[in-house]
């Protein structure tokens, strides 16, 4: 008998849940991950007594039940609520689009006169979008397009928003009310200590191994365990047979300032398209300025092509890439003793939420 049931590549949020639910039905598991800390990108560090979200900022926000029942078992969460504010050249705007960003634009003080204005700028996109820019006009209009999403978006994509699917765009909700609050689901907050102190109760008693690279010492780790579960890049894993898969990545800057307070607001955008940053985190407003008094931590998020050696953080779930990512999913279907999960391994622009819906799933289609 093999000492292990499950070998779980990424001890990151997908590979973390799935081994905790596996293991608590009374399955062996030991989890690696080729970096030399666990909770992949929701990895928090504690600089200055400040959580310091070191793969960008995350938020919790879900409207599953069970999924929320489920995390508040590894950690107790605030009260954040995310909202972000956008900087346009100098202008402050509220995100995401509600009254006061339409107060901020057009000087417009009730729903029925932005309403009027945006009905107008929506005409311009009839029929059904078949890019992000013609989705976007007929979402919000030309100019909340031209000052808040364009810019914004081809930094973020590295390309042209009429070269972009629709579907990433209609992440951000619009609404008539003075409501800033970024998510329209029920449930939303960030645990408190970190998201690493979360992951690390959520593997208690579970046996991990960092710095392991799994491709690179594949067949004797697979002979470890009956099954393999693979968090990995989809495309890695077959080397690269039918060519990369395109992901976006990110360059983190970031800096522990000798101030209280840098920005007074956890996340600021930058929507224009000559700041070569998206945006500029300040990780002591998601815990309501905790940390150590005179310090600050911020983060200037710069997005870049993925090369071989970045980390990819993002899919781009354009045609192309998602005709190719069809092809390594079949090969995947064949690989009968490998469960692919994740962001990377199912090359989906998942949410935290989802990936944990998507974890449980896949663990009770399984056992
Ligand atoms: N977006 C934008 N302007 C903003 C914020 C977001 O145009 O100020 C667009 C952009 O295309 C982005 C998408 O909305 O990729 C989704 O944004 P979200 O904040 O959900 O992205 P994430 O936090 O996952 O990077």
């Amino acid at each position: 008998m093999l000492k292990y049931d499950y070998l779980i590549v990424g001890a990151g949020l997908y590979g973390a849940v799935f081994a905790r639910r596996m293991t608590d039905a009374g399955k062996r598991c030991l989890i690696i991950d080729r970096r030399n800390h666990i909770a992949g990108n929701i990895y928090t560090k504690e600089i200055e007594g400040i959580q310091v979200h070191m793969y960008g900022p995350h938020i919790f926000h879900t409207d599953d039940e069970e999924v929320w029942r489920y995390v508040q078992r590894f950690a107790k969460f605030n009260h954040f609520r995310y909202e972000p504010v956008a900087n346009y050249k100098g202008g402050l705007y509220n995100l995401p689009f509600n009254m006061n960003t339409f107060h901020q634009l057009w000087g417009v003080n009730t729903p029925g006169e932005a309403e009027k204005i945006l009905a107008e700028q929506r005409r311009e996109v009839s029929g059904e979008p078949g890019n992000l820019e013609e989705q976007a006009i007929k979402l919000i209009g030309h100019d909340i397009y031209e000052k808040l999403i364009k810019g914004y978006t081809q930094k973020q994509w590295g390309r042209p928003c009429d070269e972009l699917p629709s579907f990433i765009i209609r992440r951000l909700p619009v609404r008539l009310r003075f409501d800033n609050n970024y998510f329209n689901h029920p449930y939303q907050g960030i645990p408190i200590g970190g998201y690493t102190k979360m992951v690390k109760n959520m593997l208690e008693g579970i046996e991990v191994r960092l710095s392991v690279d799994y491709l690179a010492n594949k067949p004797e780790l697979d002979a470890l365990a009956e099954k393999v579960v693979y968090t990995g890049p989809i495309d890695a894993y077959f080397q690269y047979k039918y060519g990369p898969l395109e992901y976006r990545s990110l360059r983190f800057e970031t800096e522990t300032l000798d101030c209280d307070n840098f920005q007074g607001v956890a996340g600021m955008n930058f929507t224009d398209s000559e700041t070569p940053y998206t945006r500029i985190v300040e990780h002591k407003w998601f815990e309501f300025g905790k940390g150590n008094a005179g310090k600050t931590v911020i983060t200037r998020e710069y997005p870049k092509e993925w090369q071989p050696g970045d980390e990819p953080y993002y899919p781009v779930n354009d045609e192309k890439n998602s005709v190719l990512y069809a092809k390594y999913k079949s090969l995947a279907d064949a690989e009968i003793n490998v469960v692919f999960g994740g962001r990377l391994g199912e090359y989906k622009y998942y949410d935290m939420d989802k990936v944990i819906r998507a974890a449980l799933d896949a663990v009770n289609d399984t056992l």
